[in-house]
């Protein structure tokens, strides 16, 4: 299972889905792309990489930033309808997952007696209608939503998420599961590892646990779930391209 996020200038489908092979290593059954393509388009399938790049061509991916998934499943079968990313109930908020929200069963009734529907059997979408609950019923940002999500989250994730009002930013936290960024020159690349971006930076940061960043093509910004910023700790790597192709 694997995530890749970009935003900047550049093409962003080319690059998740380049960033997803080299992820395959980590193994998966199903994959998924969200882009920010005027609208919000999300293309997701059960199956390899190169099984959703064959399924959608001639689609029109042209976009600059985007998140794509590689899927092992712990909640729900392998389909196509519990791959990932997983739209929220009103279609504004993609989010793609790795790991497992172990009160989701709780938070899904919750949900359910306020007349939430879900499209899968996924843990990850529950935490996504969760997220998105909180935002419409504080009227509060996206980011702001995901922190007081998390803080009633037990599990383990690393969650990307794009809102099609804000299409140039990717909202990212982790707690257990991977999560490097990539700092290009107005871009960024997200990655489970630092394999996805190797070719654009080898400037990278690697997120903490209970951290969340914000992330547009000029700007990270890094806080804890208590809202104080971080200054991130840039690494440089020294991992060539040539080692792991
Ligand atoms: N728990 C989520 C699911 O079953 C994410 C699995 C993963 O880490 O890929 O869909």
């Amino acid at each position: 299972c694997g995530i890749v996020g970009y935003t900047g200038p550049r093409q962003a489908y080319p690059i998740i889905i380049k960033g997803l092979k080299r992820l395959e290593y980590r193994g998966y059954d199903s994959t998924g792309v969200a882009l920010q393509n005027n609208n919000l388009k999300v293309y997701k399938k059960k199956g390899k990489v190169a099984d959703l790049e064959e399924a959608i061509v001639g689609q029109d991916l042209n976009a600059h930033a985007g998140i794509g998934h590689t899927r092992w499943a712990t909640h729900g079968e392998p389909s196509d309808r519990n791959a990932h990313p997983h739209q929220s109930a009103s279609g504004n908020l993609a989010m793609i997952h790795n790991g497992i929200i172990e009160n989701y069963a709780q938070l899904k009734n919750e949900l359910i007696k306020k007349g939430y529907q879900f499209k899968s059997d996924t843990d990850t979408e529950v935490l996504l209608n969760f997220i998105e609950e909180i935002k419409i019923n504080n009227n509060c940002s996206l980011e702001e939503a995901v922190r007081i999500a998390l803080k009633r989250v037990v599990g383990a994730y690393v969650i990307l998420l794009l809102d099609k009002d804000d299409p140039q930013t990717i909202i990212a936290a982790r707690k257990g599961s991977p999560l490097v960024i990539g700092i290009g020159k107005g871009e960024h690349f997200l990655g489970s590892d630092a394999s996805p971006m190797l070719e654009y930076t080898k400037e990278v940061v690697y997120v903490n646990d209970y951290e969340l960043a914000i992330i547009r093509p000029d700007e990270l910004i890094l806080k804890n779930l208590g809202n104080e910023k971080i200054t991130p700790y840039v690494q440089k790597l020294d991992l060539e391209l040539a080692a792991i192709e």
